[in-house]
């Protein structure tokens, strides 16, 4: 599985970045897309947000994906808001 982080173009609900899991990262991304996804991609969606998945952690586990869920620094890990971005590699347990 993969974890990946979407990056918004302007903030939503104060939040900036959307965490996700999937096997098949583009075909999730297709589903926020059309509005099938998360609930606030669809929100972006008809307010015009734009956004996209601006870094993926392959083979990262749930764990991870709810690590980075709750971490309030989101930001750090992204290469859009951070010049040098946290380079974490998730352990599976
Ligand atoms: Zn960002």
């Amino acid at each position: 599985m993969t974890v990946y982080l979407i990056h918004l173009d302007a903030p939503l609900h104060h939040a900036r970045h959307y965490v996700g899991y999937a096997e098949h990262v583009q075909r999730r991304l297709d589903h926020h897309r059309n509005g099938t996804g998360a609930r606030i991609l669809a929100v972006c969606n008809e307010r015009g947000i734009g956004y996209d998945i601006v870094r993926t952690w392959d083979g990262a586990g749930k764990d991870f994906e709810r690590k980075l869920k709750n971490c309030k620094h989101t930001a750090r890990y992204c290469p859009v808001c951070s010049p040098r971005p946290r380079t974490y590699t998730p352990k599976e347990r």
